[in-house]
């Protein structure tokens, strides 16, 4: 979603006339788009721009921006945190960044604009050809943000506070971007949601709108993120069954396996709800991939607790997983409950849950050795080759195959590891 908003604001100014530099060290003008949602991130973005000011040694009209939700979090004594901040814009003033730039003259200069309404109305060109010259994925690949926002309050979570109240994108507006990016060449189109599940536009819910996306000439593969277990419903899992476009993979947050822990984060769903729902969704979706976020040391979290997910986690076999230590965030509802977990026990359960996650990827990759597999390229690795992405979002490498980025391809799976698999052209 973050990166999303980075190709929206860079649109934006494109459209306005400006360039992008090729490093920063060419750049006039440097915007920082940061998430705040773990503590890890925010140190991160921080650190990045503190390291960043070293550049107004040569270029001391330099400006720099903090944008998106890590500026909504901190507000105006972000100014205090870094040697210089001109630009502060949260998620909302996407659009409103071209304008508000123009009122920077000089390095002294501050404009603010942490006002959470965002604009819901199409921005397509000429982000699409941003997004064709800087993929986030691969040249055929483009996110469609089909809502803002979200109307859940896990207790751990900073980002209704942040990007506020959930609002849904018109069926009409979603439609025709996805119509206008397969006739810029996308092909594969990503659904953007905090909670795509509670999706809801006149007459539309989610399914219906998958279903439309998926119908529209041009569109060879689309997938969404994020689902949230308590609202999955059976005919989504329909819909994807159905949809020969519509790809074999769902990420599904779990977080904790405790029932306990589940209630104390506010997530509305039981382990055994989650268990049946995935009993369900690979039932009716041949060969799923299943993927989920996992957090360690949520306060009050017992080692009983902790064996419950780990359990759990072994007892489904994920094909991948986001996994994090717990942190507190600064107005959520955890952040009042005591941090109890020691830092070394958070980290210990988290080293536990990624054996567990890497074991049962790598069992589940090994099981597609021999198999033919459609891919569409995605780049080049650091060795300059070729790797492509299966339809369960699984990434295949093709040593000593030559390959342009976009080419739809067949292979044979030929070897596996835990986080990807090597294959062999049989069909260009
Ligand atoms: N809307 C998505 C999640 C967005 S945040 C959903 O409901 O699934 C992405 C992930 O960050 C969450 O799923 C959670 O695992 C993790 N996360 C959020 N807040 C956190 C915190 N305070 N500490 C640790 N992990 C957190
Ligand atoms: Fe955060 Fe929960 Fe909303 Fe996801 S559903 S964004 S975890 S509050």
């Amino acid at each position: 979603m973050n990166e999303r908003d980075a190709e929206r604001l860079a649109g934006g100014l494109l459209n306005d006339g400006w360039r992008l530099a090729k490093n920063p060290a060419e750049a006039d003008l440097i915007l920082v788009n940061a998430c705040s949602v773990r503590e890890k991130a925010v140190n991160h973005a921080l650190g990045r721009l503190r390291q960043l000011f070293s550049l107004t040694r040569k270029r001391p009209h330099l400006l720099f921006g903090l944008t998106g939700c890590l500026a909504q979090h901190l507000g105006t004594e972000a100014r205090g945190m870094v040697p210089r901040l001109n630009l502060l814009t949260g998620p909302g003033a996407i659009k409103r960044l071209p304008v508000l730039i123009k009122t920077l003259h000089g390095p002294d200069d501050f404009a603010v604009d942490l006002d959470p309404a965002v604009d819901l109305t199409p921005d397509f060109d000429p982000e699409s050809d941003y997004r064709s010259a800087h993929p986030a994925i691969g040249p055929h690949a483009a996110f469609v943000t089909i809502m803002e926002g979200c109307d859940n309050r896990c207790a751990y979570c900073v980002v209704p506070y942040l990007r506020g109240p959930e609002v849904s994108r018109t069926p009409e507006v979603i439609l025709a971007e996805v119509e206008y990016l397969t006739q810029k060449g996308f092909s594969e189109i990503i659904l953007l949601g905090q909670n795509v599940n509670s999706y809801r536009s006149s007459v539309y819910r989610f399914p219906r709108l998958l279903r439309e996306v998926s119908l529209i000439p041009g569109v060879r593969r689309v997938r969404f993120t994020t689902s949230h277990p308590k609202d999955l419903s059976r005919e989504l899992l329909e819909v994807m069954a159905t949809g020969s476009t519509i790809c074999e993979q769902l990420h599904l947050p779990l977080q904790s396996g405790s029932d306990r822990v589940l209630r104390a984060m506010g997530r509305g769903y039981t382990a055994e709800h989650y268990r049946k729902l995935v009993t369900q969704a690979r039932g009716l979706v041949p060969g799923l991939t299943l993927t989920t976020d996992l957090i360690t040391g949520f306060p009050g979290e017992t080692e009983e607790d902790f064996r419950l997910t780990l359990d759990l986690v072994k007892q489904i076999g994920f094909d991948s997983a986001f996994m994090f230590k717990y942190s507190p965030r600064p107005g959520t509802r955890a952040a009042e409950l005591p941090d109890d977990v020691p830092p070394e026990t958070k980290q210990q359960r988290l080293v536990k849950i990624i054996g567990a996650v890497t074991e049962s990827a790598f069992r589940r990759n090994r099981e597609l050795v021999g198999e033919a597999l459609e891919l569409v390229v995605e780049g080049t690795d650091r060795r300059g080759e070729p790797y492509g992405r299966t339809r369960g979002g699984k990434r295949v490498k093709l040593p000593g195959e030559l390959l342009r980025p976009g080419r739809v391809c067949v292979a044979e799976i030929t070897g596996a590891g835990p986080r990807s698999l090597t294959g062999r052209l049989v069909e260009a």
